[in-house]
């Protein structure tokens, strides 16, 4: 399959009212709240906002039927209490982290059905970034579309900081991902695309795959769309964090520790240094 894909739109088209709509919310500098509409429902996943997700229920009256929540960093939890304040809907986050509200606590093995905006989802424990986050995987809409809500676990070409995690639980989290269905929709938190294609290139001069990439998302950059969703494949071809086995990666890694490197975790804790302070 080829690096490019559509991307998500950063709005609500009336146009399609009927139709499914999955939906990145551009808020602050570079976070996506991820809504999916469908008739008169919709959802958001971690509304680090409020108001630009209440200007799209309002405008096009549809009802909020679940906040889904990753992990309880403040830019995906800061809007919750102010939604729950207009519009009363539930609230979906990890068991293990300190969040304003929740009404269901999931963990690994707990399932999400939001039948009004065609999404059948599975929970999956991802530590690492933060030590409780969850990420949600399932399909959109009649189709069945694999799709994956990962918060700041899984970027487009990088992967989330470290800031409560060791690599190795990273690896056995982001190991749950690259094991998913290939065509699985990508919808990560951040646009964060171009500088991780940026230091992905100094990692894999010589990929193919990644050279394609960074000239399709620069295009979009360019015209002021988002790089999301990608796909799993994508980021098999592309991302260095997911081809911690590939022996141009393992050999840049040792290049940069300037010592060899026995294992993938170590592979993983040398790339997540390089991408630190790259
Ligand atoms: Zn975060
Ligand atoms: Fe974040």
């Amino acid at each position: 399959m080829s690096a490019e894909f559509a991307p998500a739109a950063t709005t609500y088209n009336p146009e399609k009212r009927n139709g499914l709509q999955l939906i990145a919310v551009p808020a602050f500098s570079d976070n996506y709240l991820w809504m999916v509409c469908q008739g008169d429902h919709a959802i958001v996943v971690d509304p680090g906002q409020a108001a630009p997700v209440q200007t799209i229920l309002q405008q096009h009256q549809l009802q909020l039927d679940a906040i889904l929540l990753t992990h309880h960093h403040h830019d995906h939890v800061g809007g919750v209490t102010q939604l729950i304040e207009a519009t009363g809907a539930p609230v979906y986050g990890p068991a293990g982290e300190t969040l304003p509200a929740c009404d269901r606590r999931l963990a690994e093995g707990d399932s999400v059905s939001l039948p009004g905006v065609g999404l059948e989802l599975q929970v999956l424990d991802v530590p690492g970034h933060t030590a409780g986050h969850i990420a949600y995987h399932g399909t959109l809409g009649p189709q069945r579309q694999p799709i994956l809500f990962c918060g700041d676990t899984l970027f487009a070409a990088g992967c989330g900081r470290l800031f409560e995690g060791t690599p190795e639980q990273m690896v056995t989290s982001l190991t749950k991902l690259a094991n998913l269905h290939s065509d699985t929709l990508v919808c990560c938190a951040h646009e964060y695309t171009l500088s991780n294609l940026k230091w992905a290139l100094a990692v894999e001069p010589d990929n193919a795959a990644l050279r394609n990439r960074w000239h399709a998302a620069s295009t979009l950059r360019k015209q002021s769309q988002p790089t999301l969703p990608s796909t799993l494949q994508s980021e098999l071809d592309t991302n260095p964090f997911l081809r911690t086995a590939q022996a141009s990666i393992c050999a840049a890694a040792a290049d940069y520790a300037g010592k060899p490197l026995h294992d993938p975790i170590a592979v993983f804790a040398t790339l997540r240094e390089w991408k630190n302070n790259f």
